[in-house]
């Protein structure tokens, strides 16, 4: 007998009929002899309704009011599948991320996992019930409700599948794995029927969407086996698996995009060490990402910064710039906001010459203008304008046979 997390997704929960299609899909996994911990988001948008809602009360929220809050959502959906479950005569018991022992650092809205004490989980699945979990929670050692960051409940799953042992960690969502591009935007993208974590973890950061790009980091940490599959349908899905177990080396795996980008630039800085630090320093303190830095080359002593961060946090990012732009010096700032990344990801690029060089032919081809670009072993990443973003990503599918 082996033990197996499933984690649904809101979609997959978002009202009660669906609920009941994931009853189905728990007693199918348990008829099989295994034990079985499920995960679950909130039902539906549940999460953003609530955010919503809290930005009604006025301009501020604390976090930790806004964690109390937005935990609610993940229990609904727990307490909703263990009563269809013993409905349909099943048993069953809900837990919330505290109760399942999922512990945190002291941080609000983002914080991460720091251990789990499954005793009680253990318990109840030695009481022959079906253990279900609030995903996207957890307790901070001074006792205060915490949550995990958007799409969470992805690393609640993983994070249990590895203290469990669990044989493996299935991802229950409304598409039916990953793809070689987002099907809504390229008719014919592929399922993959296995990914290696470096290109998992590649994909989901830079925009793939189907898993938190943490749960990605711990399951490859951990070697935890996990498989994107859909609530709906009963075929496999995609499994992520080591790189070296991959049936082919493919070049290119898939092509990822992102709409949620924005640039800014810093015009005529002195180059001298100290300024790029003095920039992103800055940046960091104000708790903003950056994504790619591009440094032109030095003319009579100045050169230009550019960067690009989530859209979201431009309007945080901005007004930081400005101050450092005077501070330092520089003559001038701009910022862009039209703008997405289009990224190829693929294990076999590290061994192959010219994928960078095909992907700015294509784009040239399509009369595309890159913007940034950036590069690691197994990515290429550029900045176009977004109304190019349809006619980028299916040339650069079709081209490489994707
Ligand atoms: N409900 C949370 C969110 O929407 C967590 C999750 O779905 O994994 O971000
Ligand atoms: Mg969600």
């Amino acid at each position: 007998m082996g033990l197996v997390v499933q984690k649904f997704g809101g979609s997959s929960v978002g009202d009660i009929d669906k609920i009941k299609n994931v009853a189905y899909r728990v007693i199918e996994e348990s008829n099989q002899g295994h034990q079985v911990v499920v995960v679950v988001s909130a039902m539906g948008d549940l999460t953003d309704e609530l955010i919503a809602l809290a930005r009604q009360t006025g301009p501020n929220q604390s976090e930790r009011e806004m964690d109390m809050l937005l935990t609610t959502g993940e229990q609904q959906s727990a307490a909703l599948l263990a009563m269809t479950l013993n409905n349909m005569g099943c048993a069953a018991v809900s837990l919330t991320g505290w109760q399942g022992g999922v512990a945190t650092e002291q941080v609000h809205s983002k914080a991460r996992i720091t251990d789990i004490k499954p005793d009680r989980i253990e318990k109840e699945l030695t009481q022959n019930k079906i253990v279900i979990i609030a995903g996207f929670q957890g307790l901070s050692p001074n006792g205060e409700i915490t949550t995990l960051g958007r799409g969470g409940s992805d690393t609640t799953a993983v994070a249990l599948s590895a203290v469990l042992k669990a044989d493996i960690c299935d991802i229950y969502t409304d598409v039916e794995g990953v793809y070689t591009a987002d099907p809504r935007l390229v008719p014919d993208a592929k399922k993959l029927e296995f990914v290696s974590y470096d290109e998992m973890l590649e994909l989901a950061s830079l925009g793939a969407g189907v898993l938190q790009p943490r749960a990605v980091e711990f399951a490859m940490q951990h070697n935890v086996r996990i498989q994107v599959r859909s609530s709906f349908k009963m075929e496999p899905g995609t499994l992520v698996v080591e790189g070296g177990k991959m049936e082919s080396n493919r070049i290119v795996t898939g092509v990822a995009h992102d709409l949620n980008v924005a640039k800014l630039a810093l015009f005529d800085v002195p180059d001298q060490p100290g300024i790029a630090s003095t920039i992103f320093q800055a940046l960091a303190e104000a708790s903003i990402n950056v994504d790619m830095i591009v440094q032109a080359d030095m003319r009579d002593g100045r050169n230009d910064i550019a960067f690009t961060v989530c859209k979201d946090d431009l309007h945080l990012a901005l007004p930081v710039v400005e101050r450092v732009a005077k501070d330092i010096g520089a003559s001038g700032t701009s910022c862009g906001q039209d703008l997405a990344k289009i990224s190829i990801v693929g294990a076999g690029m590290t061994s192959n010459p010219g994928v960078a060089a095909t992907m700015f032919a294509i784009l040239a081809d399509e009369n595309i203008n890159i913007h940034m670009i950036s590069t690691s072993e197994i990515k290429v990443s550029c900045v176009i304008d977004a109304p190019l973003i349809n006619a980028a990503i299916n040339a650069i599918h079709k081209r490489f046979n994707l």
